[in-house]
């Protein structure tokens, strides 16, 4: 790909960021332009976004005004990221994105008529113009995205758990949905420092988080929540059914092999599950499955516990 003739500072001045449509995408106006107004105007518009899903929303609009299109696709495996806009058409013409090496995504154009020469260089003219913000994008969103993980397990941290737990109430109040929580906790982790070493522990709690994630479709719920404590949460999920993940996680996790050295370590949990009450808050909700996880512990551990 060949890059922006000129890039250009981020100018963050609201009126201008207003004047380029910055807010909600606008439908467009059915405006042809030549190639080089268009690129021009592209390369304004895309970078008053560091958001991917903008960014592509903003270049499949203005594309229409020289190269219709009925559907874009971009795709960014190692960002987790796939986009889609518009409906899909049966001849696609696809591009790999990339700048000095650097990978930044594949991009499918649809419709249901075919791609002439001359349009697929228009095309890729203009692609250029996103090179520059999806690089930024993507940096941004793996620099946030490590601003929100547990180094040491890959699981989301407390920010992140905190941000995700508020957005899920809200999700379950909206559309009725039950939303429930189980708090993990790994059953005389102390001993496995004091026996083995604080080393060991380190990489049997990195065996926990991933026997855990395994466990489950939505690995994005998981968090670690305390030093040997993990929070998972599961949308539209009852308590009868957040129960049977319960044991299926205590089970997986008494059934893994951990090892430090030579030596086998036994290792158990033990889980509290609460499942969100109407007009509950997010304070509560967690103190409940924390009072549970309690029981658990007294009752004699490697149970799960159900809130009241
Ligand atoms: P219980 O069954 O009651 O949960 O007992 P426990 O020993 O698991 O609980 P306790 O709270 O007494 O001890 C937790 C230990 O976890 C103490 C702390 O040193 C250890 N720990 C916390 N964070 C880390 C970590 O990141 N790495 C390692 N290796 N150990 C940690
Ligand atoms: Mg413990
Ligand atoms: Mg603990």
């Amino acid at each position: 790909m060949k890059s922006p003739t000129q890039p250009q500072a981020i100018d963050f001045d609201s009126a201008k960021l207003q004047r380029l449509g910055f807010g909600q995408i606008p439908p467009l106006l059915p405006r042809p332009a030549s190639l080089a107004q268009l690129r021009q105007r592209m390369s304004q518009q895309l970078q008053t976004s560091l958001e991917p899903q903008r960014i592509l929303g903003l270049f499949f609009r203005e594309l229409q005004r020289l190269v219709p299109v009925d559907a874009l696709v971009y795709q960014h495996a190692a960002s987790d990221l796939r986009l889609e806009f518009g409906q899909r058409g049966h001849h696609l013409v696809s591009y790999s994105l990339s700048h000095e090496g650097q990978h930044l995504g594949d991009l499918v154009f649809r419709r249901n008529q075919r791609f002439s020469d001359h349009e697929q260089a228009q095309l890729e003219s203009l692609l250029s113009t996103l090179l520059f913000p999806i690089r930024n994008a993507l940096l941004y969103r793996a620099a946030t995205q490590r601003a929100l993980r547990d180094p040491l397990t890959g699981t989301g941290n407390r920010i992140a758990m905190e941000q995700t737990l508020q957005r899920e109430i809200d999700m379950s109040r909206r559309h009725r949905q039950p939303l429930s929580l189980l708090m993990l906790d790994i059953d005389h982790f102390k001993s496995v420092n004091d026996t083995h070493g604080h080393a060991a522990g380190d990489h049997v709690l990195r065996e926990v988080a991933a026997s855990i994630k395994q466990q489950l479709r939505n690995v994005d719920m998981v968090f670690r929540y305390g030093g040997e404590e993990f929070l998972i949460l599961l949308s539209n999920t009852g308590r009868e059914s957040a129960a049977l993940v319960g044991e299926r996680l205590r089970y997986a996790a008494q059934s893994n092999d951990y090892w430090a050295a030579n030596t086998r370590i036994e290792l158990t949990v033990s889980l509290g599950c609460s499942t969100l009450l109407p007009g509950e808050s997010a304070d509560s909700l967690l103190r409940r499955a924390d009072n549970a996880l309690y029981a658990a512990k007294r009752e004699g551990r490697n149970r799960l516990a159900m809130a009241g």
